[in-house]
């Protein structure tokens, strides 16, 4: 008898070669095996005699070669053609480029095949012809076991050498071979409300499906088996978060008043009326600080759906319980631009405010650091420095991290340290799907802004290739002859010795002069701290009509008088970036251009995303189309986040499991004993995989 954790070694058939091929690919115990689930199922219930094929069937047939050539044809190269025969009738089956498999006679006369695929009439020659068919020799006629044939049978992906058919013998035996009562880690409760099988049943099922099994469910990975695993490791990853929310509630955190007062100082300082969206959210924050565990939320909100104003309220309740705030931004431009913001909103209430940059001079530091220490400044807002330097804070009650994307998880739990468990807002605007959020910040609450501020015009997209650059220039011109203002990006700063690309630097030279008359400035990284901050200032006021920028300007920047961004070399960015840039405009009420440039000829991908792009501004969409595209391992600023990997799941087609074990999952998590009990049952059959290592945080 095997169990779960068994040596893969064990398994009849496999052996010590075996189990260091599969070793080799991850498989080491009977349970990876297992896991090893099949790529996809063929009926071969019933073998179709072919006097009886109909085109465009999928058909299992059982036949002996007849006769085997190859054709060479001038435009698809070398093609084996194999005549086989059931006694019935005759059917070609014709592989391209299949020269090797005669070289390795695999089709001698009278060899006894099974093949499936799909029927097509070839009317030039009057057959039925399988084009590539799946086929297996049956090397003599007791090898013909049932695994193979009169069933729905698993076809698996090739791993270490190892042929679908072996696998399916190797599955076999281990499923034979183990013990008879299996610990099932799902507990009943759920197994029963949700309709999964139980573990025996699923692993036997999944690979050697009964004939009552749907079989298109079963290749759309939808069968109750399919999702009973798939579940599994969604739920385990979901608890594991739950567990860590629920824990983070037992924690004595920072608790802050909201008497009425306080409520009248918060109005003050709003320039605008909120939108729903925004009151939502700002009442789902109250709600935390005001309860006796410190604050986990996360603040989801589009570009320019106005997550600033709610940080600013947020940071007003904190200062009035007598607490400081601090606000840490992933840029020193942003950083600058959240100061002068401070400044003006949060005037009336004459709050001390300061902002601690890289730049910095060393004397002012001190000074300031001196002065967050005491008390005295109760609003900091900084760039990472607020982290590096040794600034220690007297009472920080609120830490909020703007554009978490841009940070690590570690730099928010650094600045967090900073005081005694905070409440603590993090916000971005990478609108990251709610699957991926879910296990990105599986930790954090989630609030989302999902409504625009109101008046604003959407902004006009269009593609331009280098051949439209006077149209493009004239578009601009006409914009600023209006008393607009334009910005215009570009990917690099200095000419790269690999790639051509117009570097800022250069492309400010010629747009200098194609625009003279016109005041420009050149922004990007390598400039001082106060010559960003002037050229900032300068476009803010209106003294700039075109500012040339590299990417610096992504995140953050508000200026509602530019309508035009201009976007050079488009193809370079990804969907998620060009989407950041494009918010820059569309700020006011003025309708507002992106145009993004490109060279004439540009690949498929680059096609697609500037596709996206034009026929979107809804970044919640972009992104859905970003992870399509790019598949989740990939999407912006996830990377470096540490993404579980899953065996069976995945997160873009399987979201409604993952909402399932979320909501399984927080139902467990106060269940304080069964919980630790299912915690180490569940690790325990991830083994090496179990994702709770995996994704870091809190
Ligand atoms: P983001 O969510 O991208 O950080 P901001 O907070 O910078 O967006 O807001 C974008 C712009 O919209 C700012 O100019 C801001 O003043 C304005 N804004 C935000 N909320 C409202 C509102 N409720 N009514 C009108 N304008 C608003
Ligand atoms: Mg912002």
């Amino acid at each position: 008898m095997l169990r779960l954790d068994s040596d893969v070694m064990y398994v009849k058939g496999v052996g010590p070669r075996r189990s260091e091929l599969l070793k080799s690919r991850g498989i080491r115990t009977v349970e990876d095996l297992l896991l090893h689930v099949p790529r996809t199922y063929q009926d071969r219930a019933n073998f179709i005699r072919l006097d009886s094929l109909k085109a465009g069937q999928e058909a299992a047939v059982q036949a002996k070669v007849y006769r085997s050539r190859v054709i060479q044809t001038r435009t698809r190269g070398k093609i084996l053609d194999v005549i086989l025969t059931d006694g019935t009738s005759f059917i070609h089956a014709k592989w391209f480029h299949g020269g090797y498999l005669q070289q390795n006679r695999v089709f001698s006369a009278g060899k006894p095949l099974v093949l499936f695929g799909r029927v097509d009439f070839d009317s030039y020659e009057s057959t039925f012809v399988l084009f590539n068919p799946e086929f297996e020799v049956i090397d003599d006629s007791d090898s013909l076991s049932s695994l193979d044939i009169g069933r729905i049978v698993p076809i698996y992906e090739e791993a270490g050498g190892i042929t679908t058919r072996q696998f399916r013998r190797i599955v076999s035996s281990a499923l034979n071979q183990l013990e008879d009562v299996i610990d099932d880690p799902l507990p009943e409760d759920i197994r029963e409300a949700n309709g999964f099988p139980d573990l025996k049943t699923s692993l036997h099922r999944i690979h050697f499906p009964e004939n009552s099994d749907d079989l298109d469910k079963l290749n759309h990975r939808d069968s109750p088996y399919h999702h009973r695993f798939i579940f599994e490791e969604f739920f385990l990853l979901e608890l594991a978060f739950a567990l860590r929310r629920y824990q983070a509630r037992s924690v004595k955190g920072v608790r802050f008043q909201t008497r009425d007062r306080i409520r009248d100082q918060v109005k003050r300082i709003l320039p605008f009326h909120p939108t729903n969206a925004q009151k939502r959210v700002l009442k789902e924050i109250v709600d935390d600080l005001r309860a006796p565990y410190p604050m986990n939320r996360l603040l989801q909100g589009d570009v320019g759906s106005g997550k600033t104003i709610v940080a600013f309220e947020t940071i007003v309740v904190a200062v009035e319980n007598g607490y400081q705030a601090a606000l840490m931004a992933p840029t020193e431009i942003l950083a600058e631009q959240h100061y002068l913001n401070a400044k003006r909103i949060l005037g009336p209430l004459a709050y001390t405010i300061g902002v601690m940059r890289g730049g910095t001079r060393k004397a002012e530091k001190e000074q300031l650091a001196q002065k967050i220490a005491s008390g005295e400044t109760q609003v900091v807002i900084g760039t990472h420095a607020l982290i590096e330097e040794k600034t220690q804070f007297n009472k920080l009650g609120l830490v909020i991290v703007d554009e978490q994307h841009r940070f690590g998880v570690v730099q928010r739990l650094q600045l967090i340290s900073k005081g005694e468990n905070p409440n603590t807002l993090v916000m971005t605007a990478t609108p990251i799907p709610r699957t991926l959020a879910m296990t990105i910040y599986g930790d954090l609450d989630l609030s989302v802004i999902d409504e625009m501020p109101p008046g604003r015009t959407p902004i006009r997209t269009s593609h331009a290739t280098d051949r439209d650059v006077d149209r493009v220039y004239a578009t601009i011109r006409a914009e600023l002859e209006l008393g607009r203002q334009c910005y215009v990006v570009y990917p690099l700063i200095e000419e790269s010795e690999k790639i051509d690309l117009r570097s800022a630097t250069e492309g400010f030279k010629k747009l200098s002069e194609v625009f003279s008359g016109r005041r420009l400035a050149l922004l990007h990284g390598r400039l001082k701290s106060v010559e960003k901050e002037s050229i900032m200032r300068a476009f803010s006021t209106g003294e700039i009509d075109i500012l040339v920028s590299t990417t610096v300007i992504e995140v953050g920047v508000d200026v509602a008088n530019a309508t035009v961004m201009l976007i050079e070399h488009a193809e370079r960015f990804g969907i998620a970036q060009l989407h950041q840039l494009r918010g820059r405009v569309g700020r006011g009420g003025h309708q507002s251009l992106c145009i993004l440039m490109t060279p004439y000829g540009i690949n498929d991908v680059a096609r697609q995303r500037i596709k996206a792009l034009v026929s979107s501004t809804d970044g919640f969409k972009l992104a859905e189309v970003d992870l399509q595209i790019r598949g989740p391992g990939e999407m912006a600023g996830t990377r470096q986040s540490g993404l579980p990997e899953f065996r069976t799941a995945n997160l873009f087609t399987d979201s409604h499991l993952l909402s399932l074990a979320q909501k399984e999952a927080d139902r467990w998590a106060s269940r304080t004993e069964e919980r630790e009990h299912l915690i180490q049952r569940l690790s325990s059959r991830a083994g090496g995989r179990n994702p709770i290592g995996l994704v870091t945080v809190g």
